[in-house]
């Protein structure tokens, strides 16, 4: 018999359930207004997210793995061509670039903020490179500052994967304001999520954007008519309703993540657990709170007798799929991503839970470490 959860890991409902009233009206003038394609939601909530951003042009699409395939066509990238990232994260990022028929070629990430090392690009760089793809993974920037001077050395594509940081910043700038492009999730467990399926493309470059426009709706300009070959990937009007409710309240949620990641470091603080790090000049959303323990099972089953969910993202880096497992170009023994993907461990996360619960957490963490160091 296992315990029933006290805490979940995520708790998407609860996110809902605080703005019920505002939108069930988005829903009900949706419905009412009898136009549920691409209409004056999508638009209002693309002219939104933008303003938020800091960025001219967003393109709202039907999810962040599409996102990421249209974002990476719209920038030329194609068949033969090479584009850099790293094996710990979605399988999504990695998948999307061979939907764009190119080649991933991964390299190994820094333990301390778990993105892409920019030491290790300059060895994965050949006559191929077309693009660097970061992930701002958990809620925390890679080092763009370093990978946009990388990027401009050696003419490449910089595509962002802002799946999981929504409102993080670097030096004041949010995430998908720094590079070519920049693609975004609203899974409902993202930091700004939808009830359903959606995504965003996020480009300084009014060319870039216009070709997601058109890449989206079948290569359309007008209707009936392929300037060219394009695709299905539209953001329901219901879903950008909704959007544009949780967008208002982006930041009051990501300051309530701030205040749980404070408080467990404080309450975690003296248990040597590795805990997350934030970069000076970087604001961190917490999309997780992320620790490493060198026995991440143990550690997750005494969690689960103790009522107390948890994630772990991810358990198999993606060179080490069965998917992809032989025939991904791999540049050094990814020694770092196969620690993290080992002993990585995603604690409760999400902007209600309360004070009270982060504690309950936190002490199941410490009785649970105490007794595994015996
Ligand atoms: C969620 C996620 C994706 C994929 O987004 P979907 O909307 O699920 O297609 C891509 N990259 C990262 C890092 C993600 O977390």
């Amino acid at each position: 018999m296992t315990a029933p959860l006290i805490v979940p890991a995520a708790d998407p409902h609860a996110g809902v359930a605080a703005r019920r009233a505002e939108i069930d009206a988005a829903i009900a003038r949706v419905v009412d207004r009898g136009q549920y394609i691409l209409g004056p939601e999508v638009e209002a909530f693309e002219r939104e997210l933008a303003a938020y951003l800091g960025v001219p042009h967003v393109v709202g699409v039907a999810s962040g793995t599409d996102a990421l395939l249209l974002t990476l066509r719209a920038c030329g990238i194609s068949p033969g061509d090479e584009v850099i990232t790293v094996g710990h994260t979605a399988v999504a990022t990695v998948a999307a670039i061979e939907l764009a028929g190119a080649a991933p070629v991964l390299v190994d990430i820094d333990l301390a903020t778990f993105t892409l090392d920019p030491a290790e690009v300059e060895r994965a760089l050949g006559p191929r490179t077309r693009a660097l793809l970061p992930v701002h993974l958990y809620g925390h920037a890679a080092p763009m500052e370093v990978l946009r001077e990388l990027a401009a050395r050696h003419g490449l594509q910089l595509i962002e994967d802002c799946a999981q940081s929504h409102g993080a910043t670097v030096g004041g700038t949010k995430t998908g304001a720094m590079g070519s492009a920049a693609a975004f999730s609203f899974y409902p467990t993202k930091n700004l999520g939808a009830l359903g399926d959606a995504g965003a493309v996020a480009s300084r470059d009014a060319a870039t954007a216009a070709r997601v426009r058109e890449l989206r709706e079948y290569g359309w300009h007008e209707r009936y008519v392929s300037h060219v070959p394009g695709m299905n990937s539209r953001l329901d009007e219901l879903q950008a309703a909704v959007l544009r409710v949780k967008l208002c309240h982006l930041d009051e949620d990501n300051a309530r993540r701030g205040g749980v990641a404070e408080l467990y470091a404080s309450l975690l603080r003296d248990t040597g657990l590795a805990m997350p790090v934030t970069r000076a000049g970087c604001r961190h959303v917490y999309h997780q709170f992320v620790i490493r323990h060198p026995r991440r099972d143990a550690l997750r089953a005494a969690l689960r007798d103790r009522g107390i969910g948890t994630l772990v993202h991810y358990p198999v880096p993606v060179h080490l799929q069965p998917a992809y497992r032989g025939r991904l170009r791999v540049v050094g023994p990814l020694a770092r991503t196969e620690e993290a993907a080992s002993t990585v461990l995603s604690l409760p996360m999400y902007p209600e839970l309360e004070p009270a619960q982060v504690r309950r957490v936190a002490d199941a963490v410490r009785e649970a470490a105490h007794a595994l160091a015996r």
